[in-house]
Order: structure tokens, then sequence, then C-alpha cells
């Protein structure tokens, strides 16, 4: 809710209505990583929770991508993150890079995978998060609640 105090001019007004969405933009590319960023976290977390062993060569948003969160090619280095992932909580697009990162090093999700995933200490919350996000889609749709 943008709130406009009372007896502004019109002028004053449309100024003030830009400023406020000059604001809330500025916010939304706060939230949204970009590429370059995605790649320097993939980096810092590789760091903080797999020794620094995995050394992605590229990491970067796809769009088309969506029956995985996340998928990699340890060939090439590449990972890549779905667009859907993007305005979920940080905690969760840690998770999946974590995830495909661990890939780099160990393919497939036997004991030896899940045991790198144990450092990261959310790796149970994200799994729960992305499970409630899948099954909230399957959902039938309702009638959206009325707000008043
Ligand atoms: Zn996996």
């Amino acid at each position: 809710m943008v709130l406009i105090p009372a007896r502004m001019s019109e002028a004053e007004e449309q100024r003030w209505v830009g400023v406020m969405l000059e604001k809330l933009a500025a916010q939304e590319n706060k939230r949204m990583l970009g590429d370059a960023e995605l790649a320097e976290r993939a980096e810092q977390l590789s760091d903080q929770y797999l020794g620094g062993r995995a050394r992605p060569a590229s990491v970067r948003w796809v769009t088309n991508q969506n029956t995985r969160w996340g998928s990699c090619t340890p060939a090439e280095g590449s990972i890549r993150l779905s667009h859907r992932l993007q305005g979920m909580p940080e905690y969760v697009v840690d998770y999946v890079l974590v995830h495909e990162l661990a890939h780099l090093l160990v393919p497939g999700h036997g004991p030896r995978f899940w045991r790198l995933l144990e450092s990261y200490p959310r790796t149970e919350r994200a799994r729960g998060y992305l499970e409630g996000v899948v099954a909230a889609d399957r959902l039938p749709h309702l009638p959206a609640a009325r707000s008043e």
C-alpha cells in the first residue's frame, strides 16, 4: 500500500509515486541475484560447506527448466538453476546451489552424496520447502479468498 498524504498537489503526488516506485524497484533488484552474483554465491558456499573442493566453471539461471530446480554437467563444471527459485528464501536457493556443487564431486544421490549435504545446516528445511511448493502446485485451483 502506498499512502499519499492528504492535500498534495497533483504534481507533488506524481513525484511521490515516482519515488516510491523507484524504491520498490531497487528492493526488487536487491532480492534478485544476477548470474555473476550467483557464481560468487556458489564459490562462497563451496568454501563454507564443501571445503572449496567444488569449483564450477559456470553458474547461471535458466528459464527452460520446469521439472528440476537445479542441474549440473560435471564434465563441463556447469550449474543451472531454475528461474522458479527466484524470489524464494535465500536458504532454499543456497541449498540448491550446495546440492549441485556437491554433484560436481559425487554423482547420484547415494550415501556419500547426502553425507556431503549434511554440512549445510538447512538441507532438511529447504527440501521441505521445495516439497511444499510442488505439493501446492498440484492442489486443485481454489477460488481466491476475498480480501476486504
Ligand atoms: Zn541431485
